[in-house]
């Protein structure tokens, strides 16, 4: 395996990612399995607020590793703030991870449960690094929004991310990492704890339409894309709420 193809198959997927990126066994690495019950309240924890300006939306492309929605991240218009986060951080792009029918997809988990699908919105402190690339690389540089998809219901509203959020903005936070090469230890993950619902019909055109790649190794590639939850390592978990 060479840097550039890292994937999730036998012979490149996640168990292999160490040989290029020895990080994948530091200390702070992502997804994890959330445990509520080991989860501690932080009354410090304020609300999360996100101002998504969704007409900043400008490309959807097939990166060979998920689908990826990119944001204009040149000015402040789509930003998270509030939570754990000390400043506003720049919302750049969300993309989502799978698995196939009747397969779980999500990468974190909670008390062992999987969801069918998780949605990551990811966002970079502007405010003191000077590039998303410079942030990446920083320990307090990105904050993701993790959404989970549970695939039982029957709406889905599409794209805009404002459609894609759940009633409740209640939250476990935590310090990891990127989930992909290069693995970064950079995140401050913010899991939603409410899922937001899709059908089993509606997760079926989502898997063709992300599955439809030219070639059959490259669907095969985009299948299961998902990393399986990380150790702990004495991490603790916050919650919002109680
Ligand atoms: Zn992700």
């Amino acid at each position: 395996m060479t840097g550039h193809d890292w994937g999730y198959g036998e012979d490149n997927g996640p168990l292999e990612w160490y040989k290029d990126y020895p990080i994948a066994d530091g200390n702070r690495q992502s997804p994890i399995d959330i445990v509520p019950a080991e989860a501690v309240f932080d009354a410090r924890l304020s609300p999360i607020s996100l101002s998504y300006n969704n007409c900043t939306s400008v490309n959807i492309s097939n990166n060979g590793h998920s689908v990826v929605v990119e944001f204009i991240d040149s000015d402040d218009r789509s930003v998270i703030r509030g939570g754990p986060l000390e400043n506003m951080y720049r919302l750049k792009q969300f993309h989502f991870h799978w698995g196939c029918k009747g397969c779980s997809g999500s990468e974190h988990t909670v008390g062992g449960k999987t969801y069918a699908s998780e949605l990551h919105l990811v966002h970079w402190n502007a405010v003191k690094y000077k590039s998303f690339s410079e942030a990446a690389a920083a320990p307090d540089g990105l904050a993701v929004l993790g959404i989970f998809l549970d695939g039982n219901a029957v709406d889905f509203k599409g794209f805009n991310p404002k459609c894609l959020l759940p009633n409740s903005l209640e939250y476990w936070t935590y310090p990891g990492s990127l989930t992909t090469p290069p693995l970064h230890e950079s995140v401050t993950w913010i899991v939603l704890k409410e899922p937001i619902y899709v059908s089993e019909k509606q997760m079926g055109k989502f898997r063709t339409l992300l599955f439809n790649g030219e070639e059959e190794d490259e669907r095969k590639r985009m299948e299961n894309n998902y990393r399986p939850p990380q150790p702990l390592k004495g991490r603790k978990v916050r919650a919002s709420f109680k």
